[in-house]
């Protein structure tokens, strides 16, 4: 059988099939929906907590030098000011007097001319615009009250340095891992679920000593993302790992790479991994006037540890992994007839359904319980679903959520025991014991 993949799908297309099939919808869609914002259905929830997982393994769960931690989404507002978000967090916007619409400044190819509407001279001067979402704590709403939505769930890390190396007994080299949610006004969200005002996060800061290791360090951990990403098969032709250049990076920073993936749209970030030196605890010493530096026990002396960030959004992840999996296959059947298929390729550890059980009759009382009964012994160890009827449409919308496996419970199975198990990819089909099928599903998921 021969096999071609067609050339990318559109995002037309992603955002279809992750309508239809419960991934993604977008946010209060029954009011028309909210820009910016999106729910996760019944399979993308699962995808979505197995890139987390994936992630969390491999970064906390995996290493002894990495704590975990979880800080609240509102914070003292000074937290804010110290950070810089206060005062520097915006993104300069443009408002075209003619069509109304707004664009962010950076984003204009040409700023004599509106974008939409395409009338020339209409755009305002650019103004900043803060992009912390605001709301008020306690009953009174006035400005003593403002408090903000985090914009990144690192600085709950930052000025709990001191709380978390004292309670974990952690001396650098050492990290702190948090997933959280975070929030950015942002002025033009876009892209399904690439630009939101309610996403992810999935960040790693991790202290080091000035002992002059620091710049290895930060290799190190460039490595390890690409690793990752390379272990949950994104196709390494759509990834990138851009270096930045010291003009391109804050001046604090000695170090940065994105980590860039080629969306349908082109080139867009997925994370950034930073060497940010001493900034981000010196601002909250400042302005705290609260020690934070490490106290190292045998030289007695304190110091402020440098820091390397791993910055990470878990939905330009799951998006990523929904859009990198998307296929469609042509292929000849064995009676010269075309075919074609939509099949997402996802890794067997970030597919939401790993295996499927069928019963190849409904009505058919023994066959029905004999798969019921395989798939509840399974799903103790994986991901499963149980489903009946036509196989041909059974298979077709196991390929469009990216199940790998496909058992079939049919009337040979009540005769000698043995199902058919199908493999997504190859569509290779073979004939196994039931009893064997664990120990098969754990080899291949491995
Ligand atoms: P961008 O340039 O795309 O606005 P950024 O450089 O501001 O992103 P960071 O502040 O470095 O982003 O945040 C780290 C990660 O958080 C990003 O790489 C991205 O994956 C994720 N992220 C940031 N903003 C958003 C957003 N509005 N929607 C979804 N994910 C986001």
């Amino acid at each position: 059988m021969e096999t071609d993949a067609r050339p990318r799908a559109s995002m037309d297309e992603i955002v279809a099939l992750a309508k239809r099939r419960g991934f993604i919808f977008q946010s209060s869609e029954i009011y028309g929906g909210i820009g910016g914002f999106y729910d996760y259905g019944p399979l993308g929830t699962i995808l979505k907590r197995n890139v987390k997982d994936a992630w969390w393994r491999e970064n906390v769960e995996l290493r002894d030098d990495v704590v975990a931690f979880d800080s609240s989404i509102v914070m003292h507002p000074l937290v804010w000011k110290a950070s810089g978000h206060v005062d520097a967090f915006h993104d300069r916007l443009v408002d075209c007097k003619i069509c109304k619409h707004r664009f962010r400044f950076d984003h204009l190819k040409n700023a004599e001319q509106c974008p939409d509407c395409g009338s020339k001279g209409s755009l305002t001067q650019p103004r900043n615009f803060n992009l912390m979402l605001q709301t008020h704590v306690g009953p009174m709403e006035d400005s003593a009250s403002v408090a903000y939505l985090r914009p990144e769930t690192a600085q709950g890390i930052f000025v709990n340095f001191k709380n978390v190396y004292q309670s974990a007994r952690k001396r650098p080299p050492f990290g702190i891992a948090q997933i959280g949610k975070s929030f950015r006004n942002e002025i033009t969200p876009g892209n399904f679920t690439y630009r939101l005002r309610e996403f992810e996060q999935a960040e790693l800061e991790y202290f080091v000593p000035d002992d002059g290791n620091d710049l290895a360090t930060f290799e190190t951990w460039v490595e390890r993302r690409k690793q990752w990403y390379a272990d949950y098969g994104v196709k390494p032709d759509r990834l990138r790992f851009y270096e930045l250049s010291q003009e391109e990076r804050p001046h604090y920073a000695k170090a940065g790479v994105d980590v860039e993936y080629l969306f349908p749209w082109g080139w867009g970030e997925l994370e950034s991994i930073a060497h940010r030196g001493t900034y981000d605890l010196d601002a909250h010493m400042a302005l705290s006037g609260k020690d934070l530096r490490f106290f190292d026990e045998g030289s007695k002396t304190h110091y402020t540890p440098l820091l390397i960030e791993s910055s990470a959004g878990v939905d330009r992840t799951a998006l990523t992994m929904l859009i990198d999996a998307y296929e469609i296959d042509r292929s000849v059947d064995p009676n010269g007839k075309d075919t074609e298929r939509l099949v997402l390729r996802f890794h067997p550890r970030i597919a939401p359904v790993q295996a499927a059980v069928f019963s190849l009759a409904r009505n058919k009382p023994e066959l029905v319980e004999r798969a019921r009964s395989i798939e509840s012994a399974l799903r103790r160890r994986f991901r499963t679903q149980y489903d009946e009827g036509n196989i041909g449409q059974l298979y077709r919308r196991q390929d469009e959520i990216g199940t790998p496996c496909c058992i079939t419970v049919d009337f040979d199975t009540l005769e000698d025991g043995t199902v058919t198990v199908r493999d997504r990819d190859s569509m290779h089909q073979e004939r196994v014991g039931a009893g064997g099928l664990e120990a098969l599903l754990h080899e291949r998921f491995a």
